[in-house]
């Protein structure tokens, strides 16, 4: 019997434990966890991805502020707003919506979060620190949330293949790091590639993050392999993602759905590093909550 990594179950669960978490805080007198949400422009992806994550934020108990700019903002108008945003005592986190418009310089967006309320961990001190295991920093929210499922269903990772098909800086390459500190042998893959099938069927566990529709097949993958789904693309009306789901279940040990995935398992490790982003910010973890 495959298993299914059942993503959406798992988050209902921890939101609910992070919700239980900050009424605990608050009813003790202290102010809600805030994160500011800044989308620049009108991409109809982008917007249905704020709401949702504004929506998560909301049901947990975590305020969110929105600044929703126009198209035409320059980097400097948004550099500004992200000055005003670290130096703004009662916001924990800042979260900027990728992608920008073209002509925003996205380098220098990211550099210009404070790594302290940087919750979508992209700042390269928090990238430094993945690197370098020190604590404190922010996971990216999709490898975070992927170890977390991992971890749910006891996988083992110890000395265990990984193999990440795509090296992106958002997801692949940062839980290509995460998945070293699990004791995995990391094997990453890319567009360039020569084959990428010789790796796929050594992988004991199997990640996909390119966003090519049904890139890996039945065929592709080793038997009882564990595989792990993180594209989201649109193939005509419905939602799909990397992973062939008909021609590979019977072979997978384990597979995540799309959507029920890896998807909800992105927004609540966004609702983590917030609680988390909040608790230092108001030094509570001296306090013992
Ligand atoms: P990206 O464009 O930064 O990276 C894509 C990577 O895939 C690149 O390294 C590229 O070389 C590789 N690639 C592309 N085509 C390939 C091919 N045919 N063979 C091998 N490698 C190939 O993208 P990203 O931001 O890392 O996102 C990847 C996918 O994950 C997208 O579908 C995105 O929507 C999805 N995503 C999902 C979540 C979630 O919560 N489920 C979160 C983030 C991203």
């Amino acid at each position: 019997m495959t298993l299914l990594l059942d993503g959406k179950t798992l988050s209902e669960n921890i939101r609910e434990e992070i919700n239980r978490k900050v009424k605990a805080i608050t009813s003790k007198g202290y102010r809600e966890p805030t994160l500011a949400v800044v989308l620049v422009g009108n991409d109809p992806a982008s917007h249905i991805y704020v709401r949702n994550k504004r929506r998560a934020c909301e049901k947990v108990g975590i305020k969110s502020l929105f600044y929703h700019l126009p198209e035409n903002t320059t980097t400097l108008e948004l550099l500004d707003l992200i000055a005003y945003l670290n130096s703004e005592e009662k916001v924990d986190g800042i979260l900027v919506q990728l992608p920008l418009p073209k002509h925003i310089s996205q380098q220098e967006v990211i550099l210009s979060i404070s790594p302290r309320k940087d919750v979508d961990g992209f700042h390269p001190e928090n990238m430094g620190r993945l690197v370098a295991r020190i604590e404190g920093g922010f996971v990216p929210c999709t490898p975070l949330g992927i170890d977390l499922l991992l971890k749910h269903y006891r996988i083992d990772l110890k000395g265990k293949d990984v193999v990440i098909v795509g090296a992106g800086f958002i997801v692949g390459r940062p839980l290509a790091l995460l998945m070293l500190w699990r004791d995995a042998t990391v094997c990453v893959c890319h567009i360039h590639t020569k084959d990428i099938t010789v790796y796929t069927k050594k992988a004991d566990i199997l990640i996909s993050a390119t966003g090519v529709p049904h890139l890996i097949k039945g065929d592709m993958i080793k038997e009882s392999a564990v595989v792990v789904d993180v594209g989201i693309s649109k193939l005509g009306d419905k939602v799909v993602g990397d992973v062939d789901f008909e021609s590979v279940k019977h072979k997978a040990s384990a597979i995540t759905p799309v959507p029920g995935g890896v998807g909800p398992m992105t927004i609540t490790a966004l609702l983590l590093n917030t609680l988390q982003a909040y608790e230092q910010n108001m030094g509570l973890k001296d306090v013992g909550l």
